[in-house]
């Protein structure tokens, strides 16, 4: 698919390597004061673009539901005075319409919508014909699919100014953050559609200031292509999302304390020595996998075997000593227990799925 990036989707804003693109601005648009406020203070601590929620998908009914068109004009009224860009969420064709007309820069899609097909189709005939940046939120579950469909619905009515936006994922009982961050899955969008940029949101991920700062450095070191971090100028009386949203001052520091990587380099002794290692993991992985092909073919060798002696393929005993084995050996190599545990998991897998061909080759 053919996606536009940020720097040229004609916003008049600076994107340096220097500091992380830099979406801020309230989880939802209050008052006319909250608005204005909020967003003159932030713009001057490097926010590139400026949010506000004007209609909030809340889980439970009686929530604060957003303010709706009243609050538009004091979001564009923001822009204007600071300069910036601004954006909001939209979840419908009438949303979309409001939006537009009253001249957003930027929509994104929340993640309660992108979970639902009819609901993104919807915004994307809403958009048909429309030159208007749009950023994708992940689905509230970890279904990369139904993420990369709701770009595809975009991408088909001819919108391609678009960024992902990393939100994580519900799962009931939420150990540590609101939301899981579960990288692998924005990692495997960035593998499957490299030239798409993703943007991370701690906030929604964290659900606390506390832990804003893990989880944006985490993004950094892993190059994403900005942030979106909610900001207020009175985060404790905030109407909704109060224990995440930081203040313009909380904002700066937060900035202060990440440090950006370089997405690479072209220091010639940076390369060389990079190289070398990289050689050196190369010839591992293929040892690694040649291993893995000597121990299959034993693996096929006793599935004959069983075959010819009419035995079971999976006895449980032996299953049993070879995963502990092997999570005891983990454990003397430093070896972490999950990684261990799912690699020999794969292996096993794998290798009940070849003598299983066997058993039924021979059948036949
Ligand atoms: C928001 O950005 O305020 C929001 C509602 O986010 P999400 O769609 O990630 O829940
Ligand atoms: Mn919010």
């Amino acid at each position: 698919m053919e996606i536009i990036n940020i720097k040229d989707w004609g916003l008049n804003i600076d994107i340096s390597a220097e500091t992380p693109l830099l979406i801020s601005g309230p989880c939802s648009a209050e008052t006319h004061e909250q608005v204005l406020e909020t967003c003159t203070e932030i713009s001057k601590m490097g926010v590139q673009i400026l949010r506000g929620g004007i209609w909030k998908p809340r889980t439970r009914p009686g929530s604060f539901e957003g303010l709706g068109i009243i609050a538009l004009p004091w979001l564009i009224e923001a822009g204007k005075k600071t300069g910036l860009p601004v954006c909001c969420e939209v979840a419908n064709a009438y949303h979309v319409k409001e939006a537009l007309k009253h001249g957003v820069d930027i929509l994104w899609i929340g993640a309660r919508t992108t979970v639902n097909p009819f609901a993104v189709q919807e915004i994307a005939e809403a958009l048909k014909g429309k030159d208007i940046p749009v950023m994708v939120k992940n689905p509230v579950n970890p279904d990369l699919e139904l993420w990369i469909g709701a770009m595809e619905r975009l991408i088909q009515v001819g919108i391609n100014k678009i960024a992902a936006i990393h939100r994580g994922f519900s799962v009931y009982n939420s150990p540590k953050y609101r939301n899981q961050p579960q990288w692998e899955i924005p990692i495997e969008l960035h593998r499957r559609l490299p030239q798409l940029e993703i943007i991370c949101d701690p906030s929604h991920i964290a659900g606390k200031r506390a832990l804003l700062y893990e989880v944006a450095q985490h993004a950094l070191d892993l190059n994403f292509d900005g942030l979106m971090i909610e900001a207020h100028i009175s985060p404790d009386t905030a109407w909704s999302d109060a224990l995440q949203q930081v203040t313009p001052a909380g904002l700066k520091e937060l900035m202060e304390q990440l440090t950006t990587r370089q997405t690479d380099s072209s220091n010639p002794d940076y390369l060389k020595k990079i190289n070398q290692f990289r050689e050196l993991i190369d010839e591992l992985d293929s040892q690694a996998l040649e291993l893995i092909d000597q121990r299959m073919e034993i693996v096929r060798k006793i599935g004959n075997y069983k075959k010819e002696s009419n035995i079971a393929i999976l006895q449980i005993e032996r299953w049993i000593y070879v995963r502990e084995m092997c999570i005891k050996k983990a454990k003397k190599l430093g070896i972490s227990k999950k990684f261990v545990e799912e690699f020999i998991n794969t292996i096993h897998n794998e290798s009940i799925q070849q003598q299983t061909r066997i058993m039924r080759e021979q059948d036949k």
